[in-house]
């Protein structure tokens, strides 16, 4: 109730300032050098802003795996989400600090404090500069173990930065933003040619579009869904795809045209059932078949594969492995439905524990069973690019990691120092012996010292 009640003063607010004649703030349109405090930023103002002018942004609301603070990494804007009392606290024209890293906010700072900062943000620059230096460099463990490690990308526009932080593939490219970007529901055109800018721009390497996850807290303006109580849990990504064909296909069809242009692999979002899997692989194939008699050149060599976000469909692993070419584990949703914690709410963040045995046996799960039918697994939730977690996934022997790309250079770094023996018997003590995530942090600290 209270975010609809936040929907209607949005509307509100609109309206008066049609009929007052008064442009409302558009994040769009900042121009001077700031630090947006706001209540909450929705994707598509994140999506709108500039970083060259937009040097941080603090919200109330919010959680790590929100989407805003998804878009800030990407963005690389220092950003604290789920704050409680910023935009109260915090008044117009003061000087604030945001570390980002830290999750920290200063309200006026002391000459002190900034010049502490200053250095801090010096040293991390270097730092940077140094992962640079892996930006052409393979993904291989101490012991020789190779890793692909991705971009997730919203745009084409982000594959530049993608192919900038060293990204060996697109792991999920987030079609829905194309939706969000647009004032009607992009045409089969328009949607050709951003998947094949994508494909051309990767030269190559693999991207992965997922087809589009509306819903939960991606809205389109122009479908308007039916007012639920729990948008997370009701008529969202697939759910949609399946029911409005007419979307689903039109998308379909801009996908295999592209495909013609480099690698591209399709995935579906929020598969819960082999049911939903088949029908949806099925709709593909229909179109595909349709294009091929057409005589529409397609690849012939598309993997058709599905996220694991959602704890029923990681149970039955094993029988979706069948069926499906690869997985893609959503964390940012996996890890919401199995804890019953809400990803944007800062009141239940402490939830949000990826490295919970109970997360762990999930991802376990998974991986084995796509590797028992000869698939792959690649991860490409927030958890991907988490310097806890990533030693032990690479000790469950996931294979492809897939993050924001301004994550990856420090992922190499970290993989390249790590013996994936020594990461097996580390993942099988986190999964088999641990109870809680401390347990595992401090296991994950005694194994990469
Ligand atoms: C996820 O759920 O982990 C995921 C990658 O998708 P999104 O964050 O867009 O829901
Ligand atoms: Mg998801």
């Amino acid at each position: 109730m209270q975010e609809r009640a936040g929907d209607i003063r949005d509307v509100t607010k609109r309206v008066l300032s049609h009929l007052l004649g008064v442009t409302l703030p558009n994040p769009a349109l900042i121009d001077e050098e700031v630090v947006i405090v706001a209540h909450d930023l929705t994707p598509s103002d994140t999506a709108q802003l500039d970083r060259k002018y937009v040097k941080g942004f603090i919200t109330d609301i919010g959680g790590r795996t929100s989407h805003s603070a998804i878009m800030s990494r990407t963005l690389e804007i220092p950003a604290i989400v789920g704050a409680g009392s910023a935009t109260t606290t915090i008044s117009e024209g003061q000087t604030v600090i945001i570390d980002g890293i830290e999750g920290n906010a200063l309200v006026d700072p002391s000459n002190e404090e900034l010049k502490k900062y200053a250095e801090k943000s010096d040293a991390f620059a270097k730092q940077k500069a140094e992962w640079k230096e892996l930006k052409d460099a393979k993904t291989v463990t101490a012991d020789g173990k190779n890793f692909i490690l991705g971009a997730n990308i919203g745009t084409p526009k982000d594959v530049e930065g993608a192919t900038d932080n060293g990204a060996e593939a697109v792991g999920l490219f987030r079609s829905e933003f194309l939706y969000m970007d647009a004032s009607e529901l992009p045409s089969e055109d328009d949607q050709f040619e951003a998947y094949k800018q994508a494909v051309e721009g990767m030269n190559g390497k693999q991207v992965v579009v997922r087809t589009m996850d509306i819903g939960g807290d991606k809205e389109l303006p122009y479908l308007p869904l039916p007012e639920e109580m729990n948008p997370f849990l009701g008529y969202r990504a697939i759910r949609i795809s399946l029911d409005r064909q007419d979307i689903f296909r039109t998308q379909l069809r801009a996908l295999l045209r592209a495909s013609n242009y480099g690698k591209l692999a399709i995935m579906f979002p929020m598969i819960a059932t082999v049911k939903e899997f088949k029908e949806a692989k099925a709709v593909f194939e229909e179109e595909k078949e349709k294009l091929v008699k057409k005589g529409v050149a397609v690849s012939n060599d598309i993997e058709v594969g599905m996220m694991m976000e959602i704890p029923a469909a990681a149970m039955i692993a094993d029988k979706l492995a069948q069926y499906s070419d690869f997985f893609s584990i959503g964390t940012n949703d996996l890890i919401q439905y199995s804890m019953a914690a809400d990803r944007g709410n800062e009141r239940v963040s402490y939830l949000y524990q990826p490295y919970n045995p109970s997360i762990l046996r999930l991802i376990k799960n998974i991986i084995d069973a796509s590797h028992k039918e000869g698939k792959w697994t690649g991860m490409c939730g927030e958890m991907a690019g988490d310097q806890i977690a990533v030693p032990i996934l690479a000790g469950l022997g996931l294979d492809e990691f897939s993050m924001s790309a301004t994550s990856i250079l420090k992922t190499r770094s970290l993989l390249k120092k790590i013996d994936t023996t020594k990461m097996q018997e580390l993942a099988k003590k986190a999964t088999d012996d641990c109870e809680t995530t401390e347990e595992v942090v401090e296991l994950v600290k005694e194994y990469t010292k």
